[in-house]
């Protein structure tokens, strides 16, 4: 590739990834680089991105953010989980929260091997029953105090969000241009990005381009024609309808993600009002049905017209190609179910600066960053579709499409691991932990056929006795919790918008 020195840095895009990397990047390697952002006000932002999952926190660590500052200035309330309603079957509900099914212990077999014995012996209620935040969640309460471990993330205002980065990165040094890049320059030999050329007439010259553009993808696609793989045929969902709404009571601790005929419905309870949105698949519905639908299920005043987003599902062939690394949208895109946009970002941001190619951008830097964002990508890519394709609703041609459709080689292993033996587990790139798919696999109504037979080496009185003792803990502390509404007024008010 090129031995070209890179110190200029040049961020092409202002929304949540762009600006997630220029606060990242100015904090880590500030005094090392020049950074310039380019972003367009006549464009905009896709303007949705509200619900996150806990990694967000550890980030924000990384950027010295104080998190009731923050809260307050992107109206943020607190996240436990997802409510997945209709998912199974048409009625049911369970919680994929960010809680430990049970707890840890030098057991050789995780906690739900010990539940699923208890359950063949005639006992041991729900597995729901041994998880704090799920209960917390369920009972609509937080907190946060000292000796409490409760994980959790945040629902936030994407654009709030976008302008607090900002307020970061700008007097940290980032510069900011506003117009609209109107050609982007290549070397004549290597074909790497040397500039973009604003509509202005300005031309903003960089050594590495950080494409945030977006689904235009500016950068990665329509200059460097990178490719990309197509993953619709596992995740069919391709448009959205956005809306937010007047919140009508207190905000829960919960994403709500209800099921319908041909997709489902997101809800997400902020301080100052609720986010909601339809994702259909438009081969199943039409957008005026979406739209009316949308608009039919909401609870509370629309503050807002519903606003069409057309998405494909699928990733860049390279995220990083020669001198240019792509950052959300324009890197690949996964539906929403599991909000984990936005933390992809913040993980490519930070392996950014851990490999930062100071010396220029060789073959091998890139080459490792493509691979491990590929293997994450992929990761989520089976998470999401196993919500799709384990159910048994035949209600709807989308979801006979889904329930019968084939799967990623992937996938189909861990499913038949799970129906066997109630084996799960998370690899070392895997973002999702052995609880998170032992509580969605359960929870679209897959039951194990058999379970690790080390639980049955405990004793059945000492079984019963230490799940009751537990169970009771959770009961306990939850009951002590005040309300999540009640904590976030006194934790971090934000008052009107
Ligand atoms: P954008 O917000 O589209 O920003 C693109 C930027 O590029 C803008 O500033 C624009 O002005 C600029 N730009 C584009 N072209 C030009 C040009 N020619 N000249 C100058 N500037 C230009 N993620 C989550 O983590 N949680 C969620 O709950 C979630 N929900 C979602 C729901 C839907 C329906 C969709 C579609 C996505 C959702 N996401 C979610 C993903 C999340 O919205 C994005 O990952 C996040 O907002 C980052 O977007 P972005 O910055 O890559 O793109």
């Amino acid at each position: 590739m090129s031995e070209q020195v890179v110190k200029r840095v040049v961020i092409a895009g202002g929304g949540t990834a762009g600006w997630v990397a220029a606060a990242a990047l100015v904090k880590q390697l500030g005094p090392l680089i020049d950074i310039t952002l380019v972003e367009s006000d006549e464009i905009g932002t896709v303007g949705v991105g509200e619900s996150t999952i806990p990694t967000s926190r550890n980030f924000h660590q990384l950027l010295g953010i104080d998190e009731q500052a923050f809260m307050r200035a992107t109206q943020a309330t607190f996240k436990l989980g997802i409510s997945f309603e209709n998912w199974g079957r048409i009625g049911d509900r369970y919680i994929h929260s960010f809680g430990e099914n049970g707890k840890r212990s030098t057991w050789m077999a995780e906690f739900h091997h010990f539940w699923l014995e208890a359950r063949a012996q005639g006992f041991g209620g729900s597995l729901s029953d041994y998880c704090f935040e799920l209960q917390a969640a369920d009972a609509g309460k937080f907190a946060k105090a000292d000796g409490l471990d409760i994980n959790y993330a945040y629902h936030l205002d994407a654009t709030l969000y976008a302008r607090f980065l900002r307020a970061l990165a700008e007097p940290a040094g980032v510069k900011r241009v506003e117009g609209k890049i109107a050609r982007v320059e290549q070397h004549a030999e290597t074909g790497f990005i040397t500039a973009l050329v604003l509509e202005s007439g300005v031309r903003v010259e960089g050594d590495l381009f950080v494409d945030c553009t977006g689904f235009r993808a500016l950068l990665i696609e329509q200059t460097l024609e990178t490719g990309f793989e197509d993953w619709t045929r596992y995740l069919g969902t391709n448009s959205a309808f956005a809306v937010q709404t007047r919140s009508t009571g207190p905000a829960i601790p919960l994403t709500r993600a209800i099921a319908h005929e041909a997709g489902w419905r997101w809800r997400i309870p902020l301080q100052h009002r609720v986010g909601n949105g339809i994702v259909y698949c438009s081969d199943f519905m039409s957008d005026e049905d979406a739209r009316a639908k949308l608009l039919n299920d909401i609870e509370g005043e629309p503050l807002t017209e519903p606003r069409l987003i057309r998405y494909r599902t699928g990733a860049r062939r390279k995220v990083w190609n020669k001198n240019c690394v792509a950052l959300g949208l324009a890197s690949g895109f996964i539906e929403p179910l599991e909000s984990t946009s936005i933390h992809l970002v913040k993980v490519a941001v930070t392996r950014l600066i851990q490999s930062f190619p100071f010396g220029g951008c060789h073959e091998a830097a890139a080459d490792r960053f493509n691979a491990q964002s590929r293997q994450e990508i992929e990761g989520i890519r089976d998470f999401i579709t196993l919500h799709y394709h384990l159910t048994q609703r035949d209600d709807s041609p989308f979801w006979d499409r889904c329930r019968t459709m084939e799967i990623p080689d992937s996938l189909a292993q861990r499913l038949a691991l799970f129906r066997g033996d109630a084996h799960a587990w998370q690899d070392g790139i895997d973002l999702f932990r052995v609880d998170s798919w032992v509580q969605v696999l359960l929870g679209q109504g897959l039951a194990p056929e058999s379970h690790h037979r080390l639980a049955k080496m405990m004793n059945p009185s000492e079984l019963r006795q230490a799940l009751g003792a537990l169970k009771a803990n959770i009961d306990g502390a939850v009951a002590r919790l005040p309300a999540h509404q009640d904590f976030l007024a006194r934790y971090c008010p934000a008052g009107d918008a």
